[in-house]
């Protein structure tokens, strides 16, 4: 399988140095030159690390990674990925939430890290994995690269701009992961790792790679849970699998409509956004305009331009066809509010703001007379939101156990400021692990 750029520039690529690369040169996203054709027969659902195998090995053939595959699934992708029901009859949830840092980002950064890892020898040169990050994205990679030999980390998030405890967990790995925190925006914190990454003295100096939302290496494990849900799903109840997904990025959204594509037994796909309705308007007018991002209660999902959109719109290049693949729904804060205090008693389950836009749509849909069973996609712990969720449902979230135990230990992050000359500092200065 090889890859190539959304905009269709330069030679195609595999797979392996299209996760070195992350963006393709010519700007675009890479994805798979032939899409693969979807499978006829169907295994019986099995552990997620087994379907992973079964299900992303087109996208491995003839790459150097292919004899890792296995291996990688086995290491990345054992965790938990329940579908459980709540107390209001066909509404169910698919929690992603019980990685180490209580986000579903732990599959997708787990799974390239163990990529990366695969080929590298144990006495190469650092590699320093560079990523900017509003929250949920950095400590799921520092989680995934934490002590891993010749890696090194350096996360780079908006002080004061993340909720405590996602600061608490960026600062709290130690040892190869760096967190610094910058005093500016995450629009700054992305605007110095982009020049990083333009600087080509610098990564002579420093080997750098990214870990971004649009990398392959995140984007494809994620349709392992997708497939495995969906599978379960149709061996239980003999119908296919309607996922609402709280979407930002659209990276998460993305695999869903791979994962269907491939012929798993997946029906409606919707997306839920906050206010930040780039995507829903896209889907409504067909003029696609990015703006900047605007907070909301569901921090993660403050895109005003989603990258992976480019994604879905160069695998459906026909409009009509687009918009009856996959339809999209805003949620302001004012319904997460609602949703969040009423979650308890309506379904059984404290959820974290973002799952709650997915809940908010199905109540919409409810409310229209449609009865059928719905997914929502559980995108985050609740506890790691609690400054917003606690106010609302008038008691403390229980923390995980994994959660817990980072957040037991000391927390230490270097400030930087918001300028590129003392990011390169920092990065020349690095210990070698
Ligand atoms: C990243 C994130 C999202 C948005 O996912 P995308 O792939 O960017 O659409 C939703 N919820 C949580 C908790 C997240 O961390």
């Amino acid at each position: 399988m090889m890859y190539v750029s959304t905009r269709g520039g330069g030679e195609p690529i595999t797979l392996s140095e299209a996760l070195a690369r992350g963006l393709a040169p010519d700007g675009g996203l890479y994805v798979p030159a032939q899409f693969p054709e979807s499978h006829v027969n169907l295994p019986p659902p099995r552990s997620l690390p087994d379907i992973g195998n079964w299900l992303l090995k087109p996208f491995f053939v003839d790459d150097p990674l292919e004899g890792d595959l296995a291996s990688i699934c086995d290491e990345a992708l054992y965790l938990p990925a329940p579908v459980v029901e709540t107390s209001d009859h066909n509404v169910y949830l698919l929690e992603l939430f019980h990685g180490p840092t209580a986000a579903f980002k732990d599959f997708g950064a787990r799974f390239l890290a163990a990529c990366l890892a695969a080929p590298r020898m144990f006495d190469a040169p650092p590699l320093t994995i560079l990523v900017a990050t509003s929250g949920d994205t950095g400590g799921a990679v520092a989680a995934a690269f934490h002590l891993r030999p010749t890696f090194r980390v350096v996360v780079l998030y908006p002080d004061g701009r993340v909720s405590p405890r996602q600061a608490h967990q960026l600062g709290a790995f130690g040892d190869n992961v760096h967190a610094l925190r910058v005093a500016g925006s995450f629009d700054d914190c992305q605007a110095l790792v982009k020049l990083a990454f333009a600087d080509a003295e610098l990564r002579r100096e420093v080997p750098l790679s990214s870990a971004n939302s649009i990398s392959l290496g995140r984007l494809l494990p994620q349709m392992t849970y997708y497939a495995a849900a969906a599978l379960r799903w149709h061996s239980i109840h003999g119908t296919r699998a309607n996922f609402v997904i709280p979407t930002g990025n659209l990276g998460n959204a993305m695999a869903c409509v791979w994962t269907r594509a491939l012929g798993l037994p997946i029906g409606e796909i919707v997306l839920a956004t906050n206010a930040n309705r780039a995507v829903p308007d896209f889907l409504a007018s067909g003029e696609y305009r990015p703006r900047l991002a605007i907070s909301t209660l569901a921090n993660a999902m403050d895109v005003g331009a989603p990258s992976n959109l480019e994604r879905l719109r160069h695998f459906m290049p026909d409009f009509e066809r687009l918009q009856r693949a996959v339809t999209a729904e805003v949620v302001d804060d004012a319904e997460i509010s609602r949703v969040l205090r009423e979650s308890e008693s309506r379904y059984g389950h404290v959820v974290c703001p973002h799952t709650a836009t997915a809940l908010a749509v199905i109540e919409r849909r409810r409310a229209t007379g449609d009865r059928r069973p719905w997914i929502a996609v559980a995108t985050a712990h609740p506890a790691k939101f609690e400054g917003v969720v606690e106010p609302l449902i008038g008691h403390p979230v229980e923390v995980p156990e994994s959660l817990a135990e980072i957040l037991a230990r000391p927390s230490n992050a270097t400030p930087l400021a918001a300028d590129y000359e003392a990011l390169v500092g920092v990065l020349r200065g690095l210990p070698v692990p």
